[in-house]
């Protein structure tokens, strides 16, 4: 008799957008996936998901290193052991050196982390960091700081295209390989929207546009400042909203003026010519909307201050808070209560990376992960000695050699994973985490719901949900009463108090509880200001200015480039930019899955023919990419997308082909702490055995 099967709601976590999806179930096992979504039907990754839950090699018990760190020998624990060795570990370092000697950081999946925050911060740690230290938060920063907290997703509100939208300026986005909603925009031409692509490379997105504008990686901020030159010169811009509602206005205008597009097509490599016709285009064609990508403009040493210029046209063109330009969305009713115990915080030492980056340490409330391995080495202002970590990637950190040798100095390291990973092999304890199909999900504003996404089937082996694992933990440190004793059920009740719902109400309610979603009024902030210091637009930034930096959104040349090292750039000529989203991958996961490796088997360097010729390379060729900091092995892919003289690099391949190990890890963004990966000199040359 065939078995029975039951479809249940579920979602796709193999990136963070958590598109909803029909998981099919027979016997305790996932046996089909279906998209419930047709826009997401082309992305190969939620194919894949069987492949990852039920892959042979993941990792299905406790285990504890039995050799030295990296040489992979293992033995398997039961659980009792395993947790009581994490807790143990973590706890002779608090003891010894105190609880801000212990590092909590957590890369994939989000989903758990304000558990995980709260498990820091009840330790008495402020260590929480994240790979948010380099991923969009730097935009977040950038429009915190310009146009006020309520702005700080602005990344997320240029993505479409509304039926009012004449023009839409796309800035470091590609769209194609971006999230699923955002490829709306390939049928912008056909909807009579007028399209401006700024990118070092010309994707797919930039092939279809008006214009496209080619700059060298690390110069938006000065290709911003030469479309304001053009703007403002024309008088194209909107007096009524510069007057009105921002600050720093009349300073802007003297800053513009020294970037002439002349001057700016010497800094960006764009024609003149372009730079003016974009910008009047865009001026033009209101309303406008700008689509940012989530970090091409932020992973740069000047980074805050380039997406602030590019973030800013849209306020000096008056596209703020109206239909078919920048627009917040609806105003919901989700209300939740915070479980971070951030208000801790205070009273412990500073946390890492926070003297140093205050600004994003304090606004974003996580320590800057970029700045963990200077304080291993000094051990100032105290000496960090343990690592507890879900999803530790190597990979993150900019010159990920330098990491390693770090984490292999600390007492103690443990992980949560679903597979071995560079991260694994410098840890002590390794503790498998049940996925998304396997575990509940808590979503609180999901398309308008909150909801509450059951376990389709149960976790595989020994594996547990990363809620067990810390509080279990918590009981055994001493706190388990701030995880409620273990019941998960009570910590949601906790968390949806606010908004009188329960875990149960969720349960009966498996389709989620509608949220009450209230339309923005147009040009809302005649009504409430925006939420900066002054109540307005802050050009002039009254938070960097507080903190001595410049409140102008100034450019600066990379540190690394040709223009500000040409010694260097004889040995390094190339510029390299990193991380261009592909569609196989999200970031360091599933090269381990062959039918998303079949996609794109090796990690490729797109060359131009001018820069292969020169050294002799074909297309397919292994070859060396170096920098200061070291070398790793690619393929050369020759194509005429990429600027000569320009390299782009995929990111957090493992081992040989880690782009970070390239990259520097000193100079840092002053305002984010985020790395420089997307310009930095390097050389490539065919590689020999
Ligand atoms: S975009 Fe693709 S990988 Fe990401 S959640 Fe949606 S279906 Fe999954």
């Amino acid at each position: 008799m065939a078995k029975s099967v039951e479809i249940k709601d579920g979602i796709c976590y193999m990136c963070t957008m958590t598109c909803p999806m029909k998981i099919h179930v027979s016997d305790g096992k996932v046996v089909k996936v279906e998209t419930a979504d047709p826009k997401v039907s082309h992305c190969p990754r939620w194919k894949a998901q069987m492949d990852f839950i039920y892959h042979p090699v993941r990792l299905l018990y406790p285990l504890k290193r039995t050799g030295k760190r990296g040489s992979g020998n293992w033995q398997r624990i039961p659980w009792d052991e395993a947790l009581d060795t994490v807790a143990d570990g973590l706890q002779s370092v608090k003891d010894k050196y105190g609880p801000e000697s212990v590092v909590f950081w957590i890369a994939y999946t989000k989903e758990p982390r304000p558990y995980f925050h709260r498990l820091t911060h009840a330790f008495g740690s402020p260590n929480y960091c994240t790979e948010s230290s380099n991923c969009f938060s730097g935009t977040w920063i950038a429009a915190n700081l310009t146009y006020g907290a309520e702005y700080s997703y602005m990344a997320g509100t240029g993505s479409g295209i509304d039926p009012e939208t004449r023009c839409k300026l796309i800035w470091g986005a590609a769209v194609i390989s971006s999230p699923p909603a955002w490829q709306v925009n390939l049928e912008a031409k056909e909807k009579g929207v007028k399209l401006v692509v700024v990118d070092p490379r010309r994707t797919t997105i930039a092939a279809k546009a008006d214009i496209h504008l080619q700059l060298r990686p690390g110069t938006d901020g000065a290709l911003a400042l030469g479309m304001m030159n053009v703007i403002i010169g024309e008088n194209l811009h909107d007096k009524d909203f510069t007057e009105k509602w921002t600050v720093g206005f009349n300073d802007l205008k003297k800053l513009v003026k020294e970037y002439t597009p002349e001057r700016v097509e010497k800094i960006t490599r764009v024609p003149a010519a372009k730079i003016r016709e974009a910008a009047l285009l865009y001026a033009r064609n209101k309303p406008a909307k700008l689509h940012m990508s989530s970090n091409s403009t932020t992973h740069h040493a000047n980074g805050v201050q380039n997406h602030r210029a590019v973030i800013l046209l849209a306020a000096l063109t008056g596209n703020i808070g109206v239909p078919g330009g920048n627009t917040l969305g609806p105003i919901s009713n989700a209300k939740t209560n915070d479980i971070t115990l951030h208000e801790r915080v205070a009273k412990m030492p500073p946390g890492v990376g926070s003297k140093r980056f205050p600004i994003w340490t304090k606004r974003y409330r996580e320590m800057q992960s970029n700045a963990i391995a200077d304080q291993i080495e000094s051990g100032q202002p105290y000496p960090i000695k343990a690592l507890f970590s879900p999803g530790l990637d190597i990979q993150f950190f900019a010159n990920s050699r330098r990491i390693v040798k770090d984490l292999n100095k600390l007492d103690f390291i443990a992980v949560t994973e679903y597979f071995h990973t560079p991260g694994t092999q410098v840890s002590d304890i390794v503790l498998p985490i049940a996925s998304w199909l396997e575990r509940h999900i808590l979503l609180t504003e999901y398309f308008g719901n909150v909801k509450l996404i059951q376990p389709a089937v149960s976790p595989p082996g020994e594996c547990r949900t990363e809620w067990d694992i810390y509080s279990g933990l918590a009981k055994r440190l001493g706190f388990g009463d701030l995880f409620w004793n273990g019941s998960f059920e009570k910590c949601v009740d906790h968390i949806l108090e606010p908004m009188k719902i329960t875990f149960k109400d969720l349960e009966s309610k498996p389709e989620g509880i509608k949220l009450a979603l209230q339309p923005r009024p147009e040009k809302h902030y005649e009504k409430t200001g925006f939420k900066t210091a002054s109540g307005k637009v802050e050009i002039a930034s009254s938070v960097l200015a507080e903190h001595g930096l410049d409140p102008l959104p100034s450019y600066k040349e990379p540190p690394e480039s040709p223009l500000s090292q040409p010694e260097l750039a004889k040995k390094y000529p190339l510029v390299m930019t990193s991380g261009a989203r592909v569609m196989a991958y999200t970031h360091s996961q599933f090269r381990n899955i062959p039918r998303l490796r079949k996609m794109m088997p090796d990690p490729l360097v797109d060359i131009n023919p001018y820069d292969a010729n020169q050294r002799a390379i074909k297309t397919g060729d292994t070859v060396t990419v170096s920098s200061t900091r070291g070398s790793i092995k690619m393929k050369a892919n020759i194509t005429d997308t990429i600027l000569p003289g320009v390299v782009s690099l995929p990111h957090h391949w493992p081992n040989e082909a880690n782009v970070n190990e390239l990259v520097d890890d000193t100079t840092l963004d002053p305002i984010s702490g985020f790395i420089p990966c997307k310009s930095q000199l390097c050389q490539v040359v065919k590689h020999r055995n």
